[in-house]
C-alpha cells in the first residue's frame, strides 16, 4: 500500500493503528478549525498524549503532509470501523463557522483525494446527503464526515455544503485519466482473446506486435495504431469530392489552367492520377480528354489526384 506522491512534508504521528484491518473504500474530509501550516499540524499530531491524527493535512497553502501511512488507522473520526476504511484528510479552514476553506487548499484536497482513489481503486466518489446511507455505505456511498460519528460541527458546512462538488472533480479526474490509451496486441481490434499484451507505451506494444507475425496495435478506441492501416478511418474518408477550385481564366491548355488554380504538378504522369480520379479513361494526353479535363475545371468539378 503505496502513499500519495503529492506529499511535500511528511511527519508520522504515534496516533495510529497498524496495520488497519480494512482495505480503502472510503474518504473523510475534515476540517483543522484553523488556518494551520502542514507543520504546524504535524506538531499537534505528535505528543501521543494528543490522540489524535490524520492519514493527510492540507494545509492553508495548499501543501500536503502525510501523518499516518495509509496502511495504517489513523485516529480521525471518532470511529474506529470508519477509520479502519478510510483515509481521512485534515484540511486547514477558518476557526469559525462556516470554517471556509481558501482556493488552494480545496483545489489541492481534490487533487490529492483523486491520488488516493486511484491508487486504491476507487472508481467513483460518491456522496450523499444522507446520513444513513453514507454510514451504511449504501448505494456506493464511500464519503463520511466526522459530524456522522460525534456532535462535532467538523467538517463545517463550507466543505460539507461541497462534498458533492468534490466528488464531482474527483470523478473528472478519474475519468479523464481512465481515458488515456491503451495499446493492445491483438489479431483484430475485437478479438480480445487474441490479445497478447497491453501497454501505455506505443512503443513497447509495437515491439511485441513486431515479433508476432499477424498481430496488429490497437489504440483504447479499437483504431488500428500500427502498422499504419492503409484504410483512411471513416473520418477522414467523408471528406469526399475534393474539388480543385473553379478555373474562371480562358485557357484552353489543362496545364496552363491547373497552374492557374493552384497545381504545381501538371506532369502527364500526375494529369493521369487526376484523370483516374475524374473517371476519364486511359488518359494519355488527347486533346479531347485534356478539354474534357479543362471543362471540368472550368465548372469547379474537377477532382483532385
Ligand atoms: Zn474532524
Amino acid at each position: 500500500m503505496s502513499n500519495s506522491s503529492l506529499v511535500s512534508y511528511t511527519k508520522i504521528s504515534p496516533n495510529k493503528t497498524s496495520p488497519r484491518n480494512h482495505a480503502i473504500d472510503t474518504i473523510t474530509i475534515h476540517c483543522m478549525a484553523g488556518q494551520l501550516s502542514v507543520e504546524q499540524c504535524g506538531n499537534v499530531f505528535a505528543p501521543s498524549s494528543r490522540q489524535a491524527s490524520s492519514n493527510y493535512g492540507v494545509g492553508t497553502d495548499g501543501r500536503i503532509a502525510l501523518y499516518v501511512d495509509e496502511k495504517d488507522r489513523s485516529w480521525c473520526s471518532s470511529n474506529s470501523a470508519n477509520d479502519n476504511r478510510a483515509v481521512t484528510i485534515e484540511v486547514a479552514s477558518d476557526s469559525k463557522h462556516p470554517y471556509a476553506v481558501n482556493d488552494k487548499a480545496y483545489n489541492a484536497t481534490i487533487q490529492l483525494v483523486a491520488d488516493i482513489c486511484r491508487r486504491n481503486g476507487i472508481k467513483q466518489l460518491i456522496w450523499s446527503t444522507d446520513k444513513a446511507t453514507r454510514v451504511n455505505h449504501l448505494n456506493g456511498a464511500n464519503m463520511t464526515v466526522h459530524r456522522d460519528f460525534a456532535a462535532k460541527a467538523c467538517p463545517g458546512e463550507y466543505l460539507y455544503n461541497r462534498m458533492g462538488a468534490i466528488a464531482s472533480a474527483v470523478n473528472n479526474i478519474l475519468s479523464a485519466s481512465a481515458s488515456s490509451n491503451i495499446y493492445r496486441v491483438r489479431k483484430s481490434a475485437n478479438d480480445a482473446s487474441s490479445q497478447l499484451g497491453a501497454f501505455t507505451n506505443l512503443d513497447k506494444a509495437k515491439a511485441l506486435a513486431d515479433k508476432n507475425a499477424g498481430y496488429e496495435v490497437y489504440d483504447t478506441q479499437g483504431n488500428q495504431v500500427y502498422p499504419v492501416n492503409n484504410v483512411a478511418p471513416a473520418s477522414v474518408q467523408t471528406i469526399s469530392n475534393n474539388y480543385y477550385p473553379k478555373y474562371t481564366g480562358r485557357s484552353g491548355s489543362i496545364t496552363a489552367a491547373l497552374s492557374a488554380v493552384g497545381e504545381k504538378d501538371t506532369s502527364l504522369s500526375h494529369r493521369r492520377k487526376i484523370a483516374i480520379a475524374n473517371s476519364i479513361a486511359s488518359y494519355s494526353g488527347t486533346a479531347a480528354q485534356n478539354t474534357k479535363m479543362v471543362n471540368l475545371l472550368k465548372q469547379g468539378k474537377l477532382v483532385r489526384a
